[in-house]
């Protein structure tokens, strides 16, 4: 069994090609949930949803988020009629959110509905959020501390930061799936597909068993860059590194993450650091790792699954 860590789009690509080249017994993705919030009386699961609408094929690739084909009646009406407007929840979309919400509050776990709605989507690989219970990623900035989609979406990543807290994960509860892989025994290595390291990896590590388990661990971890050639594919991952005085580079993330990752996968565009990596004590592969198709995807997951073997059969 290989488990994925993913955060939303950086995540999903990785997954849909992890869903490729691994049938659904030998995969599980693990989502971070920290961008999670209500709004408009919707629990809504921003990072669950990209990643689930792309494993479903249904994803709107322009935007990383959200439903292709999408209509927004809804918003329109919202907007007309004096309602907050500043997260945009296409008509499509809501039939989601509308499903969780109601779920949430007839006692049902984050992780069933998870579960319940990607398998009504034709979604045959596991998709388990990090928490049942809310962990709530809060942003330290310069405007004081945020909540994450206020610093995210309504004030565009503008404020500079400082710092992340993970409000709720010391008491966070595990999905009782997620549970028993860890006890199983049977989870040969973990990927942790390139996402934003503060804000999507960052607090899944934040829940103390997850956390607990991969310093433990008898498997090895590798990890695909999301920083190429010096800057962030999408999104504000290279802004936050820099703000943080972090180096903006494979280096700096691998700097970032220590000793919870055995392995790197860096794109060909970063080849010299190479070395500098392998001083540090890690594996290195070199490759393509922008998957802008589909068959990039695969071909990347392909090479990071054969790179966690060889590694697992190192340490045997
Ligand atoms: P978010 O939750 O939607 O912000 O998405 P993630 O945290 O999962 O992903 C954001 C990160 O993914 C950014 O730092 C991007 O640079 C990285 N990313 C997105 N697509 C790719 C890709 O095709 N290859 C690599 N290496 N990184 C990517
Ligand atoms: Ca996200």
């Amino acid at each position: 069994m290989i488990i994925a860590l993913a955060g939303g789009v950086g995540g999903a690509r990785m997954a849909m090609g992890l869903a490729a080249v691994l049938p659904p017994s030998k995969l599980t993705v693990i989502v971070n949930t920290g961008d999670d919030f209500e709004h408009l009386g919707f629990s809504i699961s921003p990072d669950l949803d990209t990643v689930m609408y792309t494993l479903a094929g249904v994803n709107n690739p322009a935007t990383g988020w959200g439903r292709v084909h999408e209509t927004w009646n809804f918003m329109q009406e919202l907007a007309g009629l004096g309602g907050d407007d500043w997260f945009r929840l296409g008509d499509r979309d809501l039939a989601v959110h509308v499903l969780r919400t109601m779920a949430l509050n007839n006692g049902v776990a984050l992780s069933d509905i998870t579960m319940t709605l990607a398998r009504r989507m034709g979604i045959r690989h596991r998709l388990l959020p990090m928490s049942d219970t809310p962990v709530r990623t809060r942003v330290v900035t310069s405007r004081g501390e945020l909540a994450f989609q206020d610093y995210f979406v309504r004030l565009r990543c503008k404020p500079r930061v400082q710092g992340f807290r993970f409000a709720g994960s010391r008491r966070a509860r595990l999905p009782a799936a997620l549970q028993s892989i860890i006890h199983s025994g049977k989870v040969s290595a973990v990927i942790i597909c390139p996402s934003n390291p503060y804000v999507s990896i960052d607090p899944i590590f934040s829940v103390p068993v997850i956390r607990a388990w991969i310093k433990h661990r008898n498997f090895p971890v590798v990890a695909v860059s999301p920083i190429v050639g010096g800057a962030a594919l999408k999104g504000p991952a290279a802004k936050m590194m820099s703000e943080m005085k972090c180096e903006v580079s494979p280096l700096g993330v691998a700097r970032h993450y220590g000793a919870r990752v055995d392995g790197w996968i860096i794109d060909r565009q970063d080849a010299k650091l190479s070395p500098h990596l392998e001083r540090e004590g890690k594996s290195v592969v070199v490759t393509d790792t922008i998957m802008s198709t589909r068959a990039k995807s695969a071909n990347l997951a392909r090479c990071t699954v054969s790179f966690a073997r060889l590694l697992a059969a190192d340490r045997a």
